[in-house]
């Protein structure tokens, strides 16, 4: 074995019934996600959609690819025929747009709402009121080619990992709160992508369904 499928079979190991894994490779070699691929992982997580439509037209099939990165609408184009779950959506005209593209390739694309929960100001995301307001005033409801799976959050980077923990713990009763209030009736609901690298393990303790990790698999990126 390799050391990308150890680290992924290390990893898995540990992960609880119903957390699943996003391998992310961005800025990383097809030959390294080839490696992770042939150890079995098959959910692979990307922040450019160029870098990630490459990557999709040279590797097999049945991997599903997520978006991670900061979306333009531009580029939703690209990746709307394959592209598997989008975990960064921060406003609603995005996800207007992502429902236009879904639309004409006759898709329909899970995505995460993604929210602020770190103390950092760079960020991006909804406040978590900002979300529920946009929920609550429903236009959302008529956008039928994207479906609202879940939430998506980072948590601060520091060494203060109660602060981390708590930032988790937000996002976690923000989830049920919607959840219980706006998709009771909507199994496809389900998602807290939360975790990386240095922090999975307290987000898995909070409630994570997605953790995403790239450089304790493929190690430090070359930017
Ligand atoms: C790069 C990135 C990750 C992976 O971070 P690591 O610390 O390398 O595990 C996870 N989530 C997002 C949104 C990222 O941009």
């Amino acid at each position: 074995m390799s050391h990308i499928q150890k680290e992924i079979q290390a990893i898995k190991s540990g992960l609880p019934e119903g957390v699943h894994l996003v391998a992310v490779s961005k800025f990383h070699p097809i030959e390294s996600l080839q490696e992770a691929y042939d150890g079995g992982q098959r959910i692979f997580g990307e922040s450019k959609v160029q870098e990630m439509t490459q990557k999709y037209e040279a590797l097999p099939k049945d991997i599903e690819w997520h978006f991670i990165g900061h979306l333009q609408t531009n580029k939703i184009k690209y990746m709307a025929p394959y592209v598997a779950l989008i975990h960064g959506v921060d406003s609603y005209k995005l996800l207007a747009e992502i429902n236009k593209q879904a639309s004409k390739v006759g898709r329909i694309i899970p995505c995460l709402l993604q929210i602020h929960i770190a103390q950092e100001e760079t960020k991006f995301g909804f406040t978590p009121d900002e979300c529920l307001a946009m929920l609550e005033e429903g236009s959302w409801r008529s956008l039928t080619h994207v479906q609202i799976a879940g939430v998506m959050g980072m948590g601060t980077n520091t060494d203060d990992l109660a602060q981390v923990e708590t930032e988790f713990a937000t996002l976690s009763a923000l989830f049920r709160q919607m959840k219980e209030t706006y998709f009771t009736d909507a199994p496809y609901f389900k998602e807290i992508s939360m975790g990386m690298s240095d922090d999975y393990l307290i987000a898995i303790r909070q409630g994570s369904t997605l953790i995403r990790i790239g450089s304790r698999i493929f190690g430090e990126r070359n930017y």
